[in-house]
């Protein structure tokens, strides 16, 4: 049995290690140490130097016990949070959330998840659950945007699938795609000249930057896909034709076919447009992170609904707009899907999130272990 009062001192002790991303030291050690008074292998991975965050990746390792046979599984949470998160005060109200005291985030993002993560191999251990072998990869960086998922070694992985506990969406319910996000960088070299003197000598860059994303499509472009302009960076003096812009976009999809026509139809209208003024033009792209996208009936969909419906929960599937670290475990070829914690106004000072909630999630830790071990 999950032991509320345990866990959710346990929570209450892990969100007050500050973390914010890029300071994952301390939060990292703290980690550790637990990891090994549990009695698992610890490994704080080599990514540190390749990231400058300040730990690499914890891999703590469950060695199989009372089952061989049982598919090898990973659990992944995130150790740092976003900012406003030193010294950070929760309090546990009398309606049953928590929130922080002060004027920071609670952290629940993604120290819940952690929270039951542990809880979950203490009720192993003491209902001598068989299990197989099982890895439990806390991360650094997701908040700066999957860094330190981003970069993992694959041969410290040693799963057939996983299950991260970071997502947003009612306890029980499970995100099984999430698109995949390039980000754009695009130059326009015009040509300058004097604005009052000779302005048919130049070519502004402002005004071919402008046509080009007149000819772009942006906003919500259909169901899976999206792009976005986020900044126009260029110009100076009002008397200088301005020679140089650059613009930095997005384009997001769950499709990774709709992505790259996205792409294209974006470089298409940069490059035309930029030859039809007789401008120069540059475009980089790079995929920050690939798409997942799990059918209802995928094997690791229905085991974790299985373990979850076995426990007397709902459970829905969802598919999320926004990436996570379990974006980055499916491109490294570990089926991974992303299971609700319930945290609410996450990112904010307002974030909060129920003790039963968390309970739910170590028990859902739990029924998965079960189920996977087939016992
Ligand atoms: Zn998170
Ligand atoms: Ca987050």
């Amino acid at each position: 049995m999950v032991v509320k009062d345990r866990l959710i001192g346990e929570f209450m002790e892990l969100v007050q290690v500050d973390s914010e991303t890029r300071h994952e030291q301390e939060i990292a050690k703290v980690l550790k140490d637990k990891f090994m008074a549990l009695g698992l292998e610890v490994k704080e991975d080599d990514s540190k130097e390749r990231t400058g965050h300040g730990a690499g990746n914890l891999i703590a390792t469950w060695k199989a016990t009372g089952t061989e046979q049982a598919p090898k599984i990973l659990f992944t949470c995130h150790m740092d949070t976003v900012a406003p998160g030193v010294g950070i005060q929760p309090e546990l109200g009398e309606d049953g959330w928590i929130r922080s005291k002060g004027a920071t985030i609670l952290g629940a993002d993604d120290k819940a998840g952690i929270a039951a993560l542990f809880e979950a191999i203490r009720v192993a251990e003491e209902q001598k659950l068989p299990h197989g072998q099982i890895q439990f990869v806390i991360t650094v960086g997701e908040e700066s945007g999957l860094i330190g998922a981003s970069a993992m070694k694959p041969e410290d992985l040693d799963a057939e699938f996983g299950f991260a506990l970071d997502s947003n969406g009612e306890v029980g319910s499970i995100c099984i795609g999430a698109p995949t996000r390039a980000n754009i960088e695009m130059t326009i070299t015009g040509k300058s000249a004097h604005a009052g003197v000779n302005p048919e000598d130049g070519i502004s860059a402002i005004q071919v930057a402008s046509k080009a994303i007149s000819a772009m499509k942006l906003g919500r472009i259909d169901k899976d896909t999206t792009a976005n302009i986020g900044k126009f960076e260029g110009g100076g003096a009002t008397n200088v034709v301005c020679e140089l812009v650059t613009l930095y976009a997005e384009a997001r999809s769950n499709v990774q076919e709709k992505m790259s026509q996205q792409i294209q139809q974006m470089r298409d209208a940069l490059e035309t447009t930029c030859r039809e003024y007789g401008a120069q033009s540059e475009f980089r792209s790079e995929i920050a992170y690939p798409a997942y996208k799990f059918k209802e009936d995928d094997e690791l969909v229905q085991l974790a609904q299985r373990a979850i419906r076995g426990i007397g929960l709902k459970s829905e599937t969802f598919v999320s707009g926004g990436g996570s670290d379990a974006n980055v475990f499916n491109g490294l070829g570990i089926p991974t899907v992303n299971l609700a914690l319930g945290y609410e106004y996450i990112h904010t000072t307002q974030e909060k999130i129920k003790a039963d909630d968390i309970v739910k999630a170590a028990e859902i830790v739990v029924a998965i272990i079960r189920e996977t071990a087939g016992k």
